[in-house]
């Protein structure tokens, strides 16, 4: 049957009591499963639903469940409680509900962006080729951060009844990223944010040595394409791939670190013994993700496709077919959300469309951030889905 997963928040489903909410997502938006936020970076949330309280749900992020400490011996991280948990642990409710109902239970891992356990433990954040720290990303390569993400899954598909695990980020960032104001006088370009966005933290910097990788080499490159460009020389007419080609030291290491990323995803496979899926989202470049190569490792790769009508969508899924080899390995996810989305027909069209292509399960973007009129969109892309698959 073709499956359409809700993105959910934990506090959603508390504060609208869990099974009334439940009952809404099953009843009324005709979902199959949910995924739901199990690590979650910083959020202020504006709220839709009438009579949730507060209607501005505010948190520094962190694990949305209580951690088994045992299982983190093996690394100096531990996952930082949430705040509004306090002592609760709704998941283990949650899980125990989506049982009962046969709702599909997925959890959604933020893995190394989370600016409250970054706060906790800077030591082991990415860090940019002049030595600064991020105040929200973990490197992917640190061996704590890799142990700790192993333990996480382990905690979460030993102790609740997961059908899938998503892997949101397991990688570096996408985009340079941050929480404050940020402020710059200077267009740094592709090649810029690509340079910028390289972390050289202790343990790239010896781990790729240990590979062979001549990281100061690579390093002095990424100093001095970035230095030219905060100088203000020209760096227009440079794209990452020429860059890289007059700076073969570095394009070793950008080459080594889609190998971090892709081996760190097949471990996480390895230890979840359930399906897992990641998001894809960026490049080798920017996140250090081959996708053929992660999707070699995992069950699957779940796309974001926007609602730029058939054709654009079935150059995508050939696109991620690549990747995956076959069509059992593609997702796709659509924003039900404004401006995102422009109406229902878009969204129900778009669900049916994919139905058509022969993808078997979408995720729908979110719950807690919907008007309650939209679940009511959600049944009826669910409904033709399920009936141009069963054609
Ligand atoms: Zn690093």
């Amino acid at each position: 049957m073709f499956q359409v997963n809700m993105w959910t928040y934990p506090w959603d489903l508390v504060d609208e009591e869990i099974d009334r909410a439940l009952d809404r997502l099953q009843g009324e938006a005709g979902v199959t499963g949910i995924s739901l936020a199990v690590t979650y970076h910083s959020i202020e949330q504006l709220r839709p639903h009438p009579g949730v309280n507060p209607r501005t749900f505010r948190s520094p992020g962190g694990a949305q469940f209580q951690p088994m400490s045992e299982l983190y011996a093996a690394t100096r991280l531990r996952p930082v409680v949430a705040l509004w948990l306090k002592k609760s642990n709704p998941l283990a409710t949650i899980s125990q509900c989506c049982e009962k109902r046969g709702l599909k239970l997925r959890a959604w891992i933020v893995c190394c962006h989370g600016s409250a356990t970054v706060a906790r433990y800077p030591t082991f954040a990415m860090k940019d080729v002049f030595g600064d720290s991020s105040a929200n990303w973990m490197c992917p390569v640190n061996p704590d951060v890799r142990e700790y993400l192993r333990a996480l899954v382990e905690d979460l598909t030993t102790h609740y009844l997961f059908d899938t695990i998503e892997l949101e980020r397991p990688s570096f960032p996408e985009k340079l990223h941050s929480h404050a104001h940020y402020k710059t006088g200077i267009v740094l370009g592709p090649v810029g944010e690509f340079l910028y966005n390289l972390c050289f933290c202790e343990s790239c910097r010896q781990a790729a040595k240990r590979d062979g990788v001549d990281v100061e080499a690579a390093a002095s490159a990424a100093m001095e394409g970035l230095t030219a460009i905060l100088s203000d020389r020209d760096m227009e007419a440079s794209s990452r791939e020429s860059f890289l080609s007059e700076n073969p030291d570095l394009g070793a290491f950008v080459e080594w670190r889609c190998g971090q990323v892709t081996s760190l995803v097949a471990m996480l496979k390895q230890v979840a013994g359930c399906r897992v899926v990641v998001h894809r989202v960026g490049d080798r470049y920017m996140t250090a993700t081959d996708w053929q190569a992660v999707a070699g490792g995992c069950d699957g790769l779940l796309v974001p496709c926007s609602y730029s009508g058939d054709d654009a969508m079935k150059t995508l899924v050939e696109q991620v077919c690549g990747d995956t080899g076959d069509l059992s390995g593609v997702e796709l996810s659509f924003n039900a959300c404004s401006p995102q989305c422009p109406n229902a027909e878009a969204f129900v069209s778009a669900v049916a469309s994919a139905a058509k292509l022969g993808v078997r399960s979408v995720d729908v973007y979110n719950y807690g951030l919907l008007p309650l009129e939209r679940m009511e969109w959600v049944r009826r892309a669910a409904r033709y889905a399920q009936r141009e698959q069963s054609d």
